[in-house]
């Protein structure tokens, strides 16, 4: 219940107008059939007493006036309800798609919000999760209105005599046994259905998780991974067999759940005849009574199908509502001081990904001051892209502390804190908009700005041959006329992205590993100019880069494991002199 109302508020705050429409939708469907049985009554009734049809004209117009009433507001409102409906459902995927915009990159990347992340998924590809809840709810809220305006009819026809309350009791007795087995029914399908979501999804991924790019056409081409794919979405046995028993059990007890309201229906007509035997009913109250009490047996069936479905729904929705109260980014509240120099210490600092038993980091101690270039090197997994990570508070030291000017960064606000720092990552993203957006990271840019750092960057030549300049759309997936970029232009824009920000620390990760010679070279050349004043912090393995850097770390298992410059480090004999004898062989 706790997760309905919680469904039902979000509905309510994502589109205030929905839920009022939904309850006059709800009463303009049901009502008609109720003025149909009282009209049907009262002309059976008025035949009976010999009225005329000029006397009964009046009640008749009024009530099919009223009729023509109801259906109109049910028209207006049914649209209403409609376009309502497709809007809250969008406003609530843009809140899901804010929330994994927003959210601490941590908690986004752990294993546990992963799986969160998947079941939304297959709850988006089936058609569940918040139209589903949403669905229930009106039709549910339809049964009560019928219940409610059925009760009001038939409860002043009853007659209390032994016959009627053996009738009400004999009721009562079997809808409490149903409703224990439905209970039952409803715990063993939620099981059922819990053993295929759970099973990992390709199809989710593949088909609906945007796993399949045309950028990964090329991959799936020339190694012919296709058939693996197809097999993967198409054979997911263990979510196939679940949902076949999940189904099967569905049809059994929803056969059940028919044969039960059939038989309350049946019941009510020898309820009415007994009664109108025993008592003194009219013919037009024999058809109200019996009609009624159809409908509000019928009303009470249905009204326990959809109970049980809704709150099945709503219980898959508790992965979505656990996702979105996931804290919104990783906390503080403190602006950088206004400083001459920042300055980064790492005290001590160790960390372990979130589901690995490994340490990535351990223990490291050091400083990093703006103005200075220092250099990082390492073998592959020696911990270098964590070591950066940790400092963009993408993830948080498992143990230690990084500080800012002697503050702990994690108590500064995070967007104040992250604008002191430009970083290109290994594996950086440029997105499906324009040039000047992805470089600006913005919706508007200055124009000279941009020439400027893309040229810096080594993508002058190229942008100025771009007949669309800034406003060119990358790659395809949005614009037929988008223009796909080779690796090395994509790591030249991302530069300049990184340039345009113009931030005290510029971390480059590999900046250069897709650049050719000669566009590696003019940015060694310029590398002084665009870090000049700024701390620079420089991943590479070509350590021939190296030598522009004032400091060099040298990482090894999470451990820094040598410090100095390039002259000093090689003339230790260490993992610095060994990695610089490796590459310079091949030069010789
Ligand atoms: P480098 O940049 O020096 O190549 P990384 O910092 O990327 O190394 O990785 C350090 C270690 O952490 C490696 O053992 C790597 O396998 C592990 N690692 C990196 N990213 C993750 C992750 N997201 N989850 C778990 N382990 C990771």
């Amino acid at each position: 219940m706790k997760s309905i109302f919680r469904i039902l508020r979000m509905i309510y705050v994502l589109d205030k107008r929905l839920l009022p429409a939904t309850v006059v939708n709800e009463i303009c469907l049901t009502l008609p059939t109720y003025i149909d049985t009282l009209l049907g009554a009262y002309v059976l009734d008025g035949l009976i007493a010999g009225l005329g049809l000029r006397a009964m004209m009046p009640v008749i117009f009024a009530m099919l006036g009223l009729r023509v009433l109801i259906r109109s507001i049910g028209e207006i409102s049914q649209q209403i309800v409609w376009s309502r409906e497709g809007l809250m459902h969008g406003l609530f995927m843009a809140k899901k798609s804010d929330k994994t915009l927003g959210m601490d990159y941590e908690e986004l990347c752990s294993p546990a919000v992963n799986k969160l992340r998947d079941r939304m998924n297959q709850d988006d590809m089936h058609g569940w999760g918040i139209t589903d809840v949403y669905y229930y709810f009106s039709e549910g809220l339809g049964g009560v209105i019928s219940m409610i305006t059925a009760l009001i009819i038939v409860v002043p026809m009853i007659r209390w005599s032994l016959g009627s309350l053996i009738y009400l009791a004999a009721t009562a007795a079997v809808l409490a046994v149903v409703a224990a087995l439905r209970g039952k029914f409803l715990k063993r399908s939620q099981e059922l259905a819990d053993s295929y979501e759970n099973a990992r999804s390709y199809a989710a991924f593949y088909l609906w998780g945007g796993g399949v790019d045309y950028k990964m056409g090329k991959d799936i081409r020339v190694f012919g991974a296709a058939p693996m794919i197809e097999k993967a979405v198409s054979e997911d046995e263990e979510e196939h067999e679940g949902r076949r028993r999940y189904v099967s059990y569905v049809r059994r007890t929803s056969a059940f759940n028919g044969a039960f309201g059939g038989l309350l229906q049946a019941s009510s007509y020898v309820y009415v005849v007994l009664s109108a035997l025993h008592g003194a009913l009219s013919a037009g109250e024999v058809v109200k009574f019996a009609s009624s009490l159809y409908s509000f047996w019928g009303s009470l069936s249905n009204m326990m199908t959809m109970s049980a479905e809704m709150t099945q729904a709503s219980k898959r929705m508790e992965d979505t509502l656990e996702f979105l109260a996931l804290p919104e980014k990783p906390g503080g509240t403190r602006s950088p001081e206004a400083a001459e120099k920042y300055s980064f210490e790492f005290r001590n600092v160790s960390f372990t990904y979130p589901g690995s038993g490994r340490d990535a980091l351990k223990n490291v101690s050091c400083q990093l001051t703006q103005g200075e270039r220092v250099a990082i090197v390492g073998l592959n997994g020696s911990g270098k892209t964590t070591f950066i990570k940790l400092l963009c508070r993408l993830y948080h030291p498992t143990e230690g502390e990084i500080l800012l000017n002697g503050v702990n960064i994690e108590e500064y606000d995070f967007d104040e804190y992250i604008r002191l720092l430009s970083v290109v990552f290994q594996d950086f993203s440029l997105f499906s908009f324009r040039l000047g957006e992805n470089v600006a990271s913005a919706e508007s840019w200055d124009e000279d700005k941009l020439r400027s750092v893309l040229k810096t960057s080594g993508f002058g030549e190229r942008f100025d041959a771009l007949e669309k300049g800034g406003e060119t759309v990358l790659y395809k997936n949005f614009e037929e006329d988008g223009v796909d970029i080779s690796g090395g232009e994509a790591q030249k824009i991302a530069l300049a992205r990184a340039l345009y920000k113009d931030a005290p620390f510029m971390i480059l990760d590999e900046p250069t590993a897709a650049l050719d010679p000669v566009a590696e070279y003019e940015i060694y050349s310029r590398f002084n100019g665009f870090t000049g004043g700024k701390g620079a912090i420089y991943i590479s393995h070509r350590l021939s880069s190296c030598v522009f850097c004032d400091r060099i770390m040298v990482f090894d298992s999470g451990h820094i494991v040598q410090r100095g410059t390039h002259a000093e480090l090689l003339a230790e004999s260490g993992l610095y002199a060994e990695l610089w004898e490796a590459q310079a062989q091949y030069y010789k």
